[in-house]
């Protein structure tokens, strides 16, 4: 269930980084999650769903740049990192990644997660011009994953 509420961010530490969060993608392991498929989350009851982050750097102790984060989880401390249906997210640093000049957030936001799921496999596998790939699936992952095969 949908509900509106204020949540509590991550305590600042020096490796953390906040944005004000500009787009969120929507992914289907999102619904599995707001559904509970897989089992009650280490979040639940409480979880802000979105992993596919855009947004605006606005507190950081050396970068300053737009960036996206692809995750929510808890902390050995207790505190939560949520997801990006929010106006505001709070994680480790290490969570980001700059969005390069000419792609707007808008456009960049729901890229990560096929990044992470179809294009990093790619090219681990080695993937070149004249590689042939099949992809079993024409989802919104699968389309990604024929843009990027055709681009390589
Ligand atoms: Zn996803």
């Amino acid at each position: 269930m949908l509900v509106k509420k204020e949540i509590e961010l991550k305590t600042w530490d020096q490796d953390t980084m906040e944005l004000q969060i500009t787009h969120c993608g929507l992914c289907g392991i999102d619904q599995h999650v707001l559904n509970e498929d897989w089992g009650r989350t280490s979040l639940s009851p409480c979880c802000v769903v979105g992993h596919e982050i855009a947004g605006i750097v606005t507190r950081v102790e050396k970068l300053c740049h737009a960036g996206v984060t692809t995750t929510f989880n808890t902390w050995p401390n207790g505190d939560t990192t949520y997801g990006g249906f929010a106006k505001k997210w709070r994680g480790g640093r290490r969570y980001i990644q700059k969005i390069p000049k000419g792609l707007s957030n808008e456009d960049a936001a729901p890229l990560f997660c096929a990044v992470s799921c179809v294009y990093t496999p790619m090219v681990r596998w080695g993937i070149k011009p004249r590689s042939v790939v099949g992809v079993l699936g024409m989802s919104g992952l699968g389309n990604f994953a024929v843009l990027f095969a055709k681009a390589m």
